[in-house]
């Protein structure tokens, strides 16, 4: 369900203001009825009438990006930062991130319209699998990388049990590198991670999200998903 001024902006109609304006002015109809409330929520299943003209509903499309580091995984960043969906300018359809990925973080990353896919894929309860390559300073002992396969107690909680390898080490250099496979989403999942066994993240890269990867991507393009590709992800 969504703010029938929003539903409206994102239609392409009118500005969001613009749009209030016309909801409280009788403008609007949904499914038949003049609707004045500004706190109207419709679903996808409503018919939205603008000055007697039905809104035509947006085509779903979904992305794979390959994030580049320095990018915000937002529509909008108030510090005027780039963000990813600047990467995706040229279309025409309004794509929000499914989830984030840190500033400096590179990797896959979905973008969609669908806010019901965008739920699922994000939702704790779907527990899909992202796996990332993290480089850190310093050698995780074994010990520490069985800490981070039990899970971990974090500020905000015990992290559920993880895949955790060492794929590299160097200890004249002490650093190494380390590929983790989570299926939660929390803030900085994987920094707070390794910080907390003393090794922490200098670089970032999600490798994986489900079942798919960043083949014959570089950083910054992106592809979209197949038809068969979004229904094995629902
Ligand atoms: N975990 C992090 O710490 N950062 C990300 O960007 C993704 C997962």
């Amino acid at each position: 369900m969504e703010r029938l001024q929003k539903v409206i902006a994102y239609a392409g109609v009118a500005s969001r203001r613009k749009a209030e304006q016309l909801i409280v002015e009788g403008k609007v109809r949904v499914n038949g009825k003049i609707v004045r409330e500004l706190g109207t929520k419709v679903s996808e299943s409503d018919e939205v009438e603008v000055e007697g003209v039905k809104l035509e509903k947006e085509d779903k499309v979904y992305y794979l990006l390959y994030k580049p580091r320095a990018t915000i995984s937002a529509v909008t960043d108030d510090k005027g930062r780039k963000t990813v969906t600047d990467i995706f300018k040229h279309i025409p359809e309004r794509i929000f991130p499914v989830g984030r990925l840190d500033y400096d973080t590179t990797g896959l990353l979905l973008l969609t319209n669908d806010g019901e896919f965008a739920y699922q894929l994000t939702h704790p309860k779907f527990k899909i699998d992202k796996t990332y390559v993290a480089r850190v300073k310093g050698v995780p002992t074994i010990a520490n990388l069985k800490k981070l396969q039990r899970g971990i107690q974090l500020e905000d909680g015990k992290t559920a049990p993880a895949k955790v390898s060492m794929m590299s080490a160097d200890e004249s250099a002490q650093k190494a590198i380390c590929e983790i496979t989570i299926h939660e989403g929390r803030n900085r999942q994987v920094r707070r991670m390794f910080d907390a066994i003393g090794t922490p993240v200098v670089k970032l890269k999600r490798e994986r999200f489900a079942f798919l990867d960043l083949y014959g991507l570089t950083p910054g393009e992106y592809r979209e998903l197949t038809k068969h590709e979004v229904k094995r992800l629902r």
